[in-house]
């Protein structure tokens, strides 16, 4: 990394992300958190607002590439900097799409093509059994004098063949997951991950579970 970045007064914590959809996740999460509850604005910026450069994710972890962001923020702002590094593990593909997860279909970050590659690697697979698959999330902690914590956690569930749901982003529209609350009548819920609300998502969501575990030294390097 080259000049150090400007940060602004009452910068407190730094979280590596240019994904506005995922910051909107990751600070809805924190907030519900001891310690983290009543940050002010301002306290809590992001790798896109202070125009840091990405580092290269060379790492073949989720733990590694989230150590890898975590690290090069730390060093070049001076806070407390927080990385996730997460993606679709599916069981059939074993484990892929994985770390490639952002660019499967070729291009970084395009969801829909992702999605869509996805579901046709997927046709001809119709038991909802061999469908299975999880989102996983590393999220680390570095401080500014070295110390570093990573947590890690998925959620479960089964593919759907076709998207349904408009929130959240990525391959939200395709996981039913397990974890979530029963339908009216006492089924398992069949909602996909994008027809949950974001609190109902953050609830049971991998992101949700490795931030919630994070959280406790967060506070403490804050
Ligand atoms: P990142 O490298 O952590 O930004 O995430 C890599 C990719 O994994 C994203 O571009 C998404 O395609 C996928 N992904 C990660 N988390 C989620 C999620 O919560 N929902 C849907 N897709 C996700």
């Amino acid at each position: 990394m080259s000049a150090p970045l400007v940060v602004p007064d009452g910068a407190r914590l730094v979280l590596a992300t240019h994904n506005r959809k995922k910051l909107v996740e990751l600070v809805a999460i924190l907030r519900t958190q001891p310690g983290l509850d009543a940050l002010p604005d301002g306290a809590v910026v992001t790798a896109g607002d202070l125009g840091a450069p990405e580092p290269v994710e060379d790492g073949v972890t989720f733990e590694e590439n989230a150590l890898i962001k975590a690290r090069a923020l730390a060093r070049a702002t001076g806070l407390p900097a927080v990385a996730d590094d997460s993606g679709l593990a599916v069981d059939v593909l074993g484990g892929s799409p994985g770390i490639f997860s952002a660019r499967w279909a070729g291009r970084h970050g395009d969801d829909q093509a992702n999605l869509d590659l996805l579901l046709a690697q997927l046709s001809a697979i119709e038991n909802p059994e061999h469908r299975r698959a999880g989102f996983v999330c590393a999220a680390a902690l570095v401080t500014p004098d070295g110390d570093e914590q990573v947590t890690r956690a998925e959620m479960r569930g089964t593919l759907v063949g076709a998207a349904r749901g408009t929130h959240g982003f990525g391959y939200d529209p395709i996981l039913v997951p397990d974890d979530q609350a029963p339908s009216s009548d006492g089924t398992p819920g069949t909602l996909t991950s994008a027809e949950l609300t974001p609190d109902e998502k953050n609830a049971i969501s991998h992101r949700g579970k490795a931030f919630r575990a994070l959280a406790p030294r967060i506070a403490e390097a804050l």
